[in-house]
C-alpha cells in the first residue's frame, strides 16, 4: 500500500474552512448553529460526498461519514474532531482533525485498499462551551456521558435551550438517539494541534497521547457585606474580596502541593460587585478549572480547597457557595490504538513523543465507549485559541499519513 498524502489540497481546504467565519483572517470565529456554522457544516459535507462517502446527521448535528467496509455491519473505526471554533480563534484546533481525517480516508481510497471494518470520519458537534457552557456536548451525548435531558435543558446567553437552537438550525431528531449504541467503534484516533510547546521545543514531529487529563469546573460565589471604605473600619468588614483572595491562593497552594505538576488549578474569573473605588466588594463572582491525570489526586484537590473554602467562610464571615459545572474522569488511551500510531511512526522514521493531553477533547468521551487514541502534531509557539494559531503544512501531512495507515491497521484490509 503506497499512501501519499495531498499536502497542497490539504491546505487549500483549510484555508477554504478558514474563510467560512464570522470575523476577517486570520481570525476565525465560527459559533455553533449560526448561520456560519451551518455554511461550514454544508461545504464540510460537500466534501465528504465528493469523496463517496455516505453521510448523516444526529439530532444534536453530529455529522457522520462512512466508507463502508467489505463487512458493513461490523464495528467501524472512527475518526474526526470539531469545526466550531470559540470568538477570535485560529484555523486549526479541530479542523485539522476533520480536514486531515477526510485526506486520509482519501489518500487509502487512491492507494487502492479496501477497508475491512468501514472507517467512518465523525465532525463532533458544539464542541466548544462558547455557546452552551458546556464542553464537548456532542460526545457527550454520543458516549451516553451526559444524559439527552440534561443536554436539552442547557441554555445560551440569550435563555435559548440547547432543544430550541437545534430545532431552529433544522436538527428536528429524538436526543435521546444520539446515543451510540455499544460496540459501534472498533477503535477511534483524533488528530489535532497540540495546543502547548513541547513537541515544538523538542523538535519532535508527532505526539502520541497516553491519557487524557481529567477536568472539573466549579463557578464559586462569595457573599459578603458592602459599604463605605471611608466609614466602615477594618474590624467590621466582611470583604468578599480579601474573602476571594485567600481562596485564590488557597487554590493555587492546592494544586502546587499535590506532589506532581500534573494537577493545575487555575481561577480565571473574578467579578467584583460593586467594582467601586470607595465601596466594599460586597460579593465576588470566580470560576475554578482544575485538572489532573488521575481522578483520586484531582478529587483531593477538590476537598483541600473546599476545606479551605469553609475556613476562609469562617474566619471571614463571608458565604461561600460552589456549584459544579462538570468533573469528568481521566481517559487512559487504549494500547492498540496507541501501538498502531507507533507502529506506523517507526516504518516511516518519524519521531515520536509519548504525551499527556492536558486540555480535553471529544476523544476523553468517545473513551468511554471505544478504544481511542489521539495523535498530536507540533503547532507555533503552542499558541491556540487565538488568530495566529499555525501549524505547518508537512505537519499536518505527516500526521494524515500516519492516521491513514492507523485507521487502515485498525480496520484491516480484505485484499
Ligand atoms: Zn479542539
Amino acid at each position: 500500500m503506497k499512501l501519499e498524502i495531498d499536502e497542497r489540497q490539504l491546505s487549500l481546504e483549510i484555508e477554504a474552512l478558514a474563510a467560512i467565519s464570522d470575523v476577517e483572517p486570520p481570525a476565525v470565529t465560527r459559533i455553533v448553529f449560526t448561520p456560519t456554522d451551518l455554511k461550514a457544516r454544508d461545504w464540510m459535507i460537500s466534501r465528504c460526498k465528493e469523496a463517496g462517502l455516505a453521510v448523516r446527521q444526529d439530532a444534536i448535528g453530529n455529522i457522520f461519514a462512512r466508507w463502508n467496509g467489505t463487512e458493513p455491519t461490523a464495528p467501524a473505526v472512527g475518526t474526526g474532531s470539531h469545526i466550531d471554533a470559540i470568538p477570535n480563534a485560529g484555523k486549526y484546533d479541530g479542523v485539522v482533525g476533520v480536514l486531515g481525517g477526510l485526506e486520509a480516508i482519501r489518500a487509502l481510497q487512491r492507494s487502492g485498499f479496501r477497508p475491512k471494518n468501514s472507517i467512518e470520519l465523525l465532525v463532533f458537534a458544539t464542541e466548544e462551551p462558547t455557546r452552551f457552557g458546556i464542553g464537548c456536548l456532542g460526545s457527550r451525548l454520543l458516549s451516553g456521558t451526559l444524559s439527552a435531558e440534561a443536554a436539552a435543558k442547557l441554555k445560551d446567553r440569550d435563555g435559548e435551550s440547547v432543544d430550541e437552537v437545534r430545532r431552529k438550525a433544522g436538527f428536528n431528531g429524538i436526543l435521546q438517539h444520539v446515543k451510540l449504541p455499544k460496540g459501534y467503534y472498533k477503535g477511534f484516533v483524533e488528530l489535532h494541534i497540540e495546543q502547548g510547546p513541547l513537541l515544538e521545543r523538542a523538535q519532535i514531529s508527532l505526539g502520541i497521547v497516553t491519557s487524557i487529563a481529567a477536568p472539573a469546573s466549579l463557578r464559586i460565589s462569595i457573599e459578603g457585606a458592602g459599604g463605605h471604605a471611608g466609614g466602615v473600619l477594618m474590624p467590621d468588614r466582611k470583604d468578599a474580596l480579601c474573602a476571594a483572595a485567600e481562596l485564590i491562593l488557597a487554590v493555587e497552594n492546592a494544586a502546587r502541593s499535590s506532589g506532581t505538576v500534573d494537577t493545575v488549578a487555575t481561577v480565571g474569573v473574578c467579578d467584583v460587585f460593586p467594582g467601586a473605588v470607595n465601596s466594599i466588594p460586597s460579593r465576588v463572582g470566580m470560576t475554578l478549572d482544575i485538572r489532573d491525570t488521575d481522578l483520586a489526586r484531582r478529587d483531593g484537590a477538590m476537598q483541600t480547597i473546599e476545606r479551605a473554602s469553609r475556613d476562609i467562610a469562617a474566619k471571614r464571615q463571608v458565604s461561600i457557595q460552589s456549584e459544579l459545572l462538570n468533573a469528568d474522569a481521566p481517559a487512559d488511551c487504549a494500547p492498540e490504538v496507541r501501538a498502531a500510531l507507533a507502529e506506523s511512526c517507526r516504518q516511516h522514521g518519524f519521531s515520536f513523543l509519548e504525551m499527556v493531553s492536558r486540555a480535553y477533547h471529544d476523544s476523553l468521551f468517545i473513551s468511554r465507549i471505544a478504544p481511542t487514541g489521539m495523535l498530536f502534531i507540533p503547532c507555533r509557539n503552542g499558541y491556540s485559541h487565538r488568530p495566529d494559531e499555525y501549524a505547518a503544512p508537512d505537519d499536518i501531512a505527516r500526521g494524515a499519513l500516519v492516521l491513514a495507515e492507523s485507521l487502515a491497521k485498525l480496520s484491516g484490509s480484505s485484499q
